[in-house]
């Protein structure tokens, strides 16, 4: 069977739930700036519809996907090719489907983080030592990218300590030369000798969440980056801030990822500002 190439492409996010995702926004608003003929949807679908779905991309002229919450690691059995970000983080957030559904997998979370923090925050992370509160799915893709761009150390902390040391053996032995150890507390973080400290974690996004790190100990060397974009400035951004630190929210992150998934999927570079401010302006509402 062969694509029909006159009829409108088809794209999605992939989630459950997966209604309250900005990707449509941004990505409608690129394909239009781009003049291609297709449209990007939501289908949030139940666990029991999800291999009948995955199954039948090709023949509904479904040519790519952004998969989220709770599908990421679920879709890997459904790959034909994973990348290399795919195979380090057990991860896929972008499917390219092929002919005859051949099912690609690339994970665009980690290069998209690194990707803003070159590009708009002129962060070189070459020998620097990184700090990541969090050990989950969005720590794995960032910590997997910086030890490939040669971060010179990396210090986890998470509250589940199985899941901080997996992270840190994991990195070792894929990037000897990037030194990676977990913590058990945060106390034993070296914060002051640190250049560049990540909340990966979902603390922040409510409004009684505590912060994980005391103020005392946010240095004005610091670039302090939370994953979280929504608010806008999480306690530990504004105490960060008073400190003199730098600092940057997840939205860099949100956005460089949908523009490497829509890069994958069309060979396009992606019209960066349209979809930046189609996002901020979808975030006010
Ligand atoms: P996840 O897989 O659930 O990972 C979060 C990790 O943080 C878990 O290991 C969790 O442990 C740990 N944790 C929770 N509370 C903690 C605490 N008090 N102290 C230390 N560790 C704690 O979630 P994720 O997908 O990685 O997402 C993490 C955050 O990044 C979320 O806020 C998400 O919105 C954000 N994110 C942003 C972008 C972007 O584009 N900007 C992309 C992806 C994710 P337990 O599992 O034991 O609770």
């Amino acid at each position: 069977m062969e694509k029909n190439s006159s009829l409108q492409q088809i794209y999605g996010v992939l989630g459950y739930p997966a209604k309250h995702s900005l990707s449509p926004l941004m990505h409608n608003a690129a394909f239009k700036a781009l003049g291609i003929n297709a449209e990007y949807k939501i289908f949030e679908k139940r666990p029991e519809e999800l291999e009948d779905f995955l199954n039948s991309l090709f023949g509904e002229n479904i040519r790519g996907l952004n998969v989220t919450i709770p599908y990421k690691e679920t879709v890997l059995k459904y790959l034909k090719w994973q990348s290399p970000e795919v195979r380090f983080t057990g991860a896929s957030n972008t499917i390219e489907v092929e002919d005859n559904n051949y099912l690609k997998g690339w994970n665009t979370d980690g290069i998209g983080f690194h990707r803003h923090l070159t590009v708009d925050l002129k962060f070189d992370i070459t020998g620097k030592n990184v700090i990541i509160l969090g050990a989950g799915g969005a720590a794995k893709a960032v910590t997997d990218q910086l030890a490939r761009k040669k971060a010179g150390g990396i210090s986890i902390y998470d509250i589940d300590k199985n899941k901080g040391l997996e992270l840190a053996n994991k990195l070792n032995k894929e990037f000897p030369e990037c030194q990676a150890i977990y913590v058990d507390t945060v106390d034993e973080l070296d914060i002051k000798n640190s250049d560049l400290l990540i909340n990966a974690t979902p603390i922040g996004m409510k409004e009684n969440d505590p912060c994980l790190i005391d103020k005392s100990r946010i240095h004005n060397h610091l670039l302090v980056y939370d994953l979280i974009y929504n608010p806008a400035e999480t306690k530990l951004l504004k105490m960060a801030k008073d400190k003199g630190a730098r600092t940057s929210n997840g939205l860099g992150m949100l956005l460089y990822q949908g523009a490497l998934s829509l890069e994958v999927w069309t060979g396009q570079k992606a019209p960066l500002d349209i979809m930046r401010k189609v996002l901020t302006e979808g975030l006010k509402k």
